[in-house]
């Protein structure tokens, strides 16, 4: 065990693999605490699924930059990533719908990013399962990707510790020491960590890791859950992703059958505060039926899920925060100094991980990040307290909405 470090990364997923990573390149000496396996509680469980043009310039450029990344990430790290750039098609069904995908083709080209309207048939040839009817609109996006999402936070892991961060699986934070300049070590069952900075990277956990840094965190741990078949004839990977906006479903090739993951109306919420010391988030209970009435929901688009022959090879779920706002939280934890966060993942922080763990990474070490994330940062909500029943509120009307709102309002009037 340690006695210093440069810097203590709390949690070993997407979120705290890749800003470790980042810190070690720079040549931070970085520990990672992880109270279970490396990368093993919601991050492994992910889609996989990225998508590029977002609510603002800013959002986009750094989804853009996480998939320049994401392709890379081999030649970078020296580890392995499924990476499939299957590009994505996303489905309007109603002329609200198709109005936003207009929107999003503009800003777009705006952003470089290529997309495009495509008629029915031309849909259909890329993803042939494809229904033709109740469909107004659709666009294709060609940049589009997945990766296997087991492969990144582990990958992250390991070539952190190439570059000489501390791994400890199985070693919780368990309290912090903070003096009067701000952060001063980490405790935990092997001891005590004294450093400067701390990132909270605890998932489900956070809230109360910057609790007890003396903080606070408006996010929920909300359930988000999937589903792959056995494989399907005719179902390849050259298959796209295709979303279909009103319904909030997903749906994408795995291991030659289908994933299909949604956002239902009104998701479990959970208080991290009473879930057991040693919880799993392979003990998350899930509920298939709530993937089966999605999947009835875009029956027009998707028949093949009403087919009786269909077998489900996997369920999966587990527990990414939500914001008020529907958009990520990184940044200084205010009122701490020494403690930082990534949080507020939006069911989108797999996907985003590489390029904010650089951009908080530069952040810490240089005082500010090489990308703008003013719009994510945690100073938005500094000072704006919610009571809990109006933060799971506004939380999950935001998950509900995902795909509608897609943080489209700016972020002043959803945060109000
Ligand atoms: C079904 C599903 C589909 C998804 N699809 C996508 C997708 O297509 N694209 C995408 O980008 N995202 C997707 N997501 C969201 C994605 O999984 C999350 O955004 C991402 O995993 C968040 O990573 P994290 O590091 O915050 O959380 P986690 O992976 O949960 O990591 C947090 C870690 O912190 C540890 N920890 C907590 N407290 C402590 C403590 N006190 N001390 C030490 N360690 C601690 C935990 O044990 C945990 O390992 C999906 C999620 C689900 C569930």
């Amino acid at each position: 065990m340690i006695a210093t470090a440069d810097a203590v990364v709390v949690g070993s997923g997407a979120f705290g693999a890749s800003v470790a990573y980042h810190l070690a390149r720079r040549g931070v000496r970085v520990a990672v605490l992880e109270r279970s396996g490396l990368a093993s509680q919601t991050s492994p469980r992910a889609a996989g699924l990225s998508s590029q043009v977002r609510a603002t310039p800013q959002l986009t450029k750094l989804a853009q930059r996480a998939v320049a990344k994401l392709a890379a990430f081999t030649e970078e790290t020296g580890q392995p990533l499924r990476f499939t750039q299957s590009g994505a098609l996303k489905i309007a069904r109603t002329d609200h719908d198709a109005e936003q995908l207009a929107r999003e083709v503009d800003r777009g080209r705006t952003a470089g990013v290529p997309i495009d309207f495509v008629s029915i048939a031309e849909a259909r040839r890329r993803l042939p399962i494809l229904g033709e009817r109740g469909i107004v609109a659709i666009t294709w996006s060609p940049t589009d990707c997945n990766v296997e999402p087991s492969e990144l936070p582990i990958g992250y892991c390991r070539a952190a510790e190439k570059l000489g961060a501390v791994l400890l699986p199985h070693t919780p934070a368990e309290g912090f020491e903070i003096g009067a300049r701000g952060v001063e070590g980490v405790r935990t069952p092997r001891g005590t960590i004294a450093t400067r900075v701390i990132v909270d990277a605890a998932g489900a956990w956070a809230r109360l890791v910057a609790l007890g840094l003396g903080g606070s965190l408006p996010v929920v741990p909300t359930r988000h859950q999937l589903l792959i078949t056995e494989p399907i004839a005719g179902v390849t990977p050259e298959f796209p992703i295709a979303r279909v906006i009103d319904a909030s479903v997903y749906v994408r090739h795995e291991r030659g059958g289908l994933m299909l993951g949604g956002y239902e109306p009104d998701p479990m919420q959970i208080d991290p505060a009473t879930l057991c010391p040693g919880f799993d988030v392979a003990e998350l209970p899930l509920d298939i039926e709530v993937l089966w009435r999605l999947a009835r929901s875009v029956s027009e688009q998707f028949p093949i899920f009403q087919d009786p022959a269909i077998r489900v090879a996997e369920h999966r779920g587990g527990l990414p925060t939500m914001t008020v706002d529907d958009r990520y939280l990184a940044g200084p934890l205010p009122g701490v100094a020494g403690a930082w966060v990534m949080s507020g993942c939006c069911v989108g922080g797999l996907s985003v991980s590489p390029a904010l763990g650089e951009a908080m990474a530069e952040w810490i070490i240089d005082g500010a990040p090489g990308l703008d994330l003013s719009e994510i940062a945690t100073a938005r909500f500094a000072g704006r307290g919610l009571d809990e029943p109006e933060l799971r509120e506004r939380c999950r009307h935001a998950y509900a909405t995902h795909y509608r709102a897609g943080g489209e309002a700016p972020a002043s009037d959803a945060v109000r």
